[in-house]
């Protein structure tokens, strides 16, 4: 037998994740991915790297509950949200026979972690304004134990109706976790669910250092649920699964001071996602620009794959979305520096729009 038919069928049949990173590219502005766009400096100040590390390093879980508004005991930290996704899958789904429900167009890992561990995906698609098809989703819910919602969701960028979360969450009582993937919650605080948890022993919070508070190459991410999902998580969770330096560097950002300058960070982001909008909308090429919550712009665009391309050899790296079911022509663009946003708008202004008769 050959290397390859020696590994799993589904291992086979799978294709990885297209990150950002993965996808390549050589460029000088960077919007494809939703990081933070300049580092923050840290310095380290635990030098015990002989130890192996505490497994649940106590100082960031108390400084992450602090900040979430819910108990320490609510709270599991891990190497990145991307790890929280597939926690789960690994503790609640038997795979060959329990599912897990998503709704795109949404984030990609929620598939490729349930395909790695050959647990069945049941896609429900958006409504046309990418709220929630409860119906659908209530016709489908057989057999699933995990159900993934992102919101502010990645990459459409506006909020799920909380109204609906509720519904959801009464549909899948005594039968399925739902999980909100707040990723991008520190751009719109107000709209987050860890409030919820105590009417709600199902429902689980995914949050991430990797976008607002500039961490992604950091790999820290955070799980919000209650104990019994913790305890859990738990049990499948690898023994040493921060490394000292991740740890150190985690609480030093979720001090007082590092809490503070996060959110200087998402306040001037904002202004600059209210200019990156305003100037889309006065560009021939734009057709559409949608509301966004987050640090992240979609637009759709005439002849998009040959204005990405033409951005990405001018070394301006935008993310293509126009694969996922309703975003034909879609392009997420990150929003970066003030002069990252008009690097890019001034290349948008270079590409032919509609002519007047295919706009008729
Ligand atoms: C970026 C992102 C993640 C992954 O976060 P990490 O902590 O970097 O693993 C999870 N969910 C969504 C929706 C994201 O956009």
């Amino acid at each position: 037998m050959s290397i390859e038919e020696l590994a799993r069928e589904n291992v086979r049949a799978l294709t990885p994740y297209q990150s950002a990173r993965r996808l390549g590219g050589n460029g000088d502005v960077w919007l494809n991915a939703n990081e933070y766009p300049i580092a923050v400096e840290f310095e380290l100040t635990q030098q015990t790297l002989n130890r192996y590390p505490e497994c649940q390093p106590k100082l960031v879980i108390e400084r992450y509950a602090e900040y979430a508004g819910v108990k320490p005991e609510q709270v599991l930290v891990s190497r990145g949200a991307d790890e929280g996704i597939e926690l789960l899958i690994r503790a609640f789904c038997e795979p060959g026979k329990d599912a897990v429900l998503y709704c795109p167009p949404t984030y990609g890992m929620y598939s490729v972690s349930s395909e790695a561990f050959n647990v069945e995906c049941r896609t429900v698609p958006t409504l046309a304004d990418w709220q929630l098809d409860l119906p659908a989703i209530a016709e489908n819910i057989e057999g699933v134990k995990v159900i993934y919602v992102c919101s502010p969701n990645n990459p459409t960028g506006q909020l799920i109706n909380p109204q609906d979360f509720r519904v959801l969450l009464e549909m899948a009582r005594g039968k399925a976790l739902v999980v909100a993937d707040e990723a991008y919650i520190e751009f719109c605080p107000q709209a987050t669910l860890a409030g919820w948890l105590n009417e709600y022993p199902h429902l689980v919070v995914l949050r991430t250092l990797s976008k607002a508070f500039a961490l992604a190459g950091l790999r820290c991410g955070f799980t919000l649920a209650n104990e019994e999902v913790i305890n859990l998580l738990m049990k499948v969770i690898a023994p040493y699964p921060l490394s000292t330096p991740v740890a150190d560097i985690a609480a030093q950002a979720l001090s007082p001071q590092g809490i503070n300058a996060m959110r200087e960070r998402v306040a001037e982001i904002l202004v600059n996602r209210q200019y990156l909008i305003a100037a889309l909308h006065d560009v021939a090429c734009v057709e559409q620009v949608f509301d966004s919550e987050t640090n992240y712009v979609l637009a759709r665009i005439t002849a998009s794959s040959a204005v990405f391309k033409s951005l990405w050899d001018q070394g301006i790296i935008l993310r293509d979305q126009n694969k996922q079911p309703s975003l034909s022509g879609c392009l997420r663009i990150t929003v970066g520096t003030r002069t990252e946003c008009e690097r890019t708008i001034a290349a948008l202004r270079e590409q032919p729009g509609l002519t007047a008769t295919e706009g008729v």
